[in-house]
């Protein structure tokens, strides 16, 4: 591609851009904070659920300080249900880590948003630009897809050459227009015109030059060296219930996915055809738990939840025990109708609230 396609490029691009064609509250702003909280919040959800988290956030926490100086269980709580909970983490560490080593201000380049936990290439350049002007361009996704297009190029996306090849490609799509409004342009070009299934080529501002257009490749471009490979894990919920209606749950641990939310008992399987009876004598089954002492009510459908690398199926059975002690070490006992105060993964909340709505409480 020639200086001239990339000036072609940004001068289209621009000319199309309207920022009210996709409205978002976080455009009215131009604070590194706001910014940031939307850009976290975005990462791997959808416009339309991410915007309702992101004015809870806003609300709850108006600056970055509030949220440094938020309750890591109350912040969880409220991020209960967007998934990639490791971002809630790093949210907190970094808005802490701006606080304590940059006095609550964010850093003002790219290169040092990177240093805060959770803040990707992408993310950075965003705030960079659209907060202090610096002169960058975004790369993500949509940005891989508009330029492999444009420039009809299929070195893979996801390897090393293909990395530096677009960082450089995009940064001469952005030549000396100002940053911020390129940045959102392209970004909002990728959501309406130029979408990864259903290109409105035909509207498109750019197709004269688009070498994927004109040698009708739009669907083969981006190409990608690694398919994703998925893999099935079965669970199963030991939901244990006592006559003064408390409930057996657990803070998860450790690097599996869910850490830090909360869950009932768990015994894992390699296939989800395990009876109940079965659950008792496999090496995940608690120590404490004397399975005698059970009375078995119900067994629920299976719940499904789908994570980038994983599809969890998960079966909940019901049980009563009515010899269940004061307390067990690392389990917490909570009444029923507390249960909605812990963050719990998106399926267990999805089954409370389906026995919510039956009136079947356990
Ligand atoms: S012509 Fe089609 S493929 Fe090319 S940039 Fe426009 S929408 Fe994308």
């Amino acid at each position: 591609m020639t200086k001239a396609d990339w000036k072609y490029f940004r001068t289209q691009l621009l000319a199309w851009y309207l920022p009210e064609r996709r409205p978002m509250p976080w455009k009215e702003h131009r604070d590194a904070y706001n910014i940031w909280l939307s850009e976290i919040i975005l990462q791997q959800t959808r416009v339309e659920q991410g915007r309702a988290y992101y004015e809870r956030f806003a609300e709850t926490y108006p600056t970055v300080a509030d949220l440094a100086a938020a309750d890591d269980d109350a912040v969880m709580k409220l991020w209960e249900g967007l998934g990639y909970y490791s971002r809630a983490r790093n949210l907190l560490r970094a808005a802490r880590m701006v606080v304590a080593e940059y006095g609550g201000q964010f850093p003002d380049t790219a290169d040092k948003l990177r240093k805060l936990p959770g803040v990707g290439p992408y993310t950075a350049a965003a705030i960079a630009s659209f907060a202090f002007g610096e002169q960058v361009a975004v790369v993500d996704g949509n940005v891989y897809r508009i330029l492999a297009r444009y420039a009809g190029n299929s070195t893979p996306i996801d390897s090393t050459p293909g990395k530096k090849l677009f960082a450089q490609l995009a940064t001469d799509a952005l030549g000396d227009v100002p940053a911020a409004r390129f940045n959102q342009a392209i970004m909002d070009f990728g959501a309406l015109i130029c979408t990864p299934k259903r290109a409105s080529c035909k509207e498109c501002p750019l197709s004269t030059n688009c070498r994927a257009f004109n040698n009708g490749q739009v669907y083969e471009l981006p190409v990608k060296q690694k398919t994703l490979k998925r893999r099935d894990r079965h669970f199963h919920y030991l939901v244990i219930k006592d006559d003064a209606d408390r409930t057996i749950i657990r803070q998860r641990q450790g690097k599996d996915i869910w850490k830090d939310l909360y869950e009932f008992p768990l015994i894992e399987t390699v296939s989800n055809e395990v009876g109940t009876q079965e659950l008792a004598h496999h090496p995940d089954w608690p120590e404490w738990l004397p399975a005698a002492e059970l009375e078995f009510t119900k067994r629920s459908q299976v719940y499904k939840q789908q994570l980038t690398h994983q599809t969890i199926y998960v079966s909940f059975h019901t049980f009563r025990w009515g010899l269940m002690p004061g307390s067990i070490e690392n389990y917490l006992l909570p009444q029923n109708k507390l249960l909605d105060k812990f963050a719990f993964p998106r399926v267990i909340t999805k089954y409370i609230e389906d026995k919510t709505l039956l009136l079947d409480l356990f």
